[in-house]
């Protein structure tokens, strides 16, 4: 093995950092990654029967505000002009998320104006007011109330993390903006849209490099392979994206992280829902939400099957160390977890850990490659200028 750089984990922040590698440094990359395919959890596959292009791991959008990364990632793909809109199904009515003000006054039955609605809300927040609410219950109250809270967020976290909402960090649900207009527009970023050939067309992109290595199938913890921990950290610099407890053997403790079960159900129909994402806020629904693939890419119509559609459930459990970890679960104990294990990571010689299980973080793609652009400017970088011979 001749690489100048090893990156374990073909996602987003791995190829992030093999592209620029190659391009700013003429490294030759080595990448292993332990599945058969590369993108990481942003992996997609085109389904032959419905046309639909399935992202393998959950749904995923892109959006950003940050130039840099749009710039960037624009190098590799263009994007369609998808907007992402989300509906939610409770107590038999379908609503629109985020909650705004369409949401507000289907839920009271009430034609309030933006002004009426905000100081309804400002009412019903009230019991908080003045604190500054650390976590993920008292934030959903403060920002919307309790009866918009208990009907649209309680049971959907307590089905999504199955952890007391008092205990989970209000950053959570930060993300989900409350509106005092009808504008659902999920996301608030100045840029969003799907990659027009699909992700993996994307990623294949970004490392379409004679100077970018990728092995597949081959885990860096087997020492029965070359491509592995013991023969090659301290050797090359490393850039390791898996998880940092598994690293470390383990040896201080588990994270804590959510998988996702995904129940497919195929139907007769060119379209199931009308849209691409339906949730299911009540606790008597086991699913959290429902994926129709399909209805992200409107613009591929005339290559679809216009009648059958393909739906995948989505379940969500605490994972196990052989699940695919998802979202970083992020107690107060976890969190205590993690800085024990980046204390020892930052002593690890020639290794940089990135991305969403390297730092237990419930990183967005374009927060991913923010960062990934960063640590390559500021970690690696000086990693590979160190080395001898280059
Ligand atoms: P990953 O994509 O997880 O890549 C890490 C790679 O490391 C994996 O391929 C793994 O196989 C490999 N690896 C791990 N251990 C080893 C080992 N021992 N040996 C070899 N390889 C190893 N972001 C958005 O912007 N919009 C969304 O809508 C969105 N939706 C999401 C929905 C779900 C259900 C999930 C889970 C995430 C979502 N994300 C979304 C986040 C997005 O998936 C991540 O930000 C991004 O994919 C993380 O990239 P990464 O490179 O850090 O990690
Ligand atoms: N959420 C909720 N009800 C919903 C949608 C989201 O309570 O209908 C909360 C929930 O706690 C979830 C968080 O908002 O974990 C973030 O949701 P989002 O859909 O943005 O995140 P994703 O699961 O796609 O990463």
């Amino acid at each position: 093995m001749n690489a100048h750089l090893v990156i374990v984990g073909a996602g987003l922040f791995g190829l992030t950092i093999a592209q620029q590698a190659a391009e700013k440094a003429g490294a030759d990359v080595q990448i292993v990654d332990v599945r058969q395919h590369i993108g990481g959890n942003a992996y997609s596959y085109m389904d032959e029967e419905t046309g639909a292009e399935i992202h393998k791991y959950g749904a995923h959008l892109f959006h950003t505000s940050n130039p840099l990364v749009w710039t960037y990632v624009n190098r590799f793909t263009s994007f369609t002009n998808y907007v992402h809109r989300v509906y939610t199904t409770h107590d038999g009515e379908v609503y629109p998320l985020p909650i705004n003000l369409g949401t507000i006054n289907q839920f009271f039955h009430a034609h309030y104006t933006p002004a009426q609605a905000r100081e309804l809300i400002a009412r019903q927040a009230g019991e908080l007011a003045g604190t500054d609410p650390q976590n993920l219950n008292d934030k959903g109250i403060s920002l919307i109330g309790r009866p918009l809270y208990e009907a649209f967020i309680k049971n959907y976290t307590a089905k999504q993390w199955q952890t007391n909402p008092s205990d989970l960090p209000s950053g959570i649900i930060t993300r989900l903006p409350v509106r005092f207009t009808y504008d659902n527009r999920y996301f608030k970023d100045t840029w969003e849209g799907l990659p027009t050939g699909g992700y993996t067309a994307w990623m294949k992109r970004m490392i379409d490099d004679p100077r970018i290595h990728v092995t597949l199938g081959t885990d860096f913890f087997d020492d029965s392979q070359p491509l592995n921990k013991n023969r090659l950290v301290g050797k090359v610099p490393v850039v390791y994206t898996g998880p940092i407890d598994r690293y470390f053997d383990y040896a201080l403790g588990e994270l804590k992280w959510r998988t996702v079960d995904f129940t497919e159900v195929r139907y007769d129909e060119g379209d199931h829902f009308g849209c691409p994402v339906m949730n299911y806020a009540d606790p008597d629904t086991p699913y959290t939400r429902a994926i129709e693939f399909k209805n992200f890419n409107p613009e591929r119509r005339d290559s679809q099957n216009p009648d059958r559609t393909v739906v995948w459930k989505e379940r969500s459990r605490f994972a196990t160390r052989l699940d695919e970890p998802y979202y970083p679960v992020n107690t107060v104990q976890d969190k205590t977890l993690y800085h024990a294990y980046a204390s020892r990571a930052h002593q690890e010689p020639g290794v940089v850990f990135g991305g969403r299980l390297g730092t237990y973080a419930y990183y967005d793609m374009h927060q991913v490659i923010s960062s990934a652009l960063h640590a390559y400017e500021h970690q690696v970088a000086p990693l590979l200028a160190a080395e001898p011979g280059r």
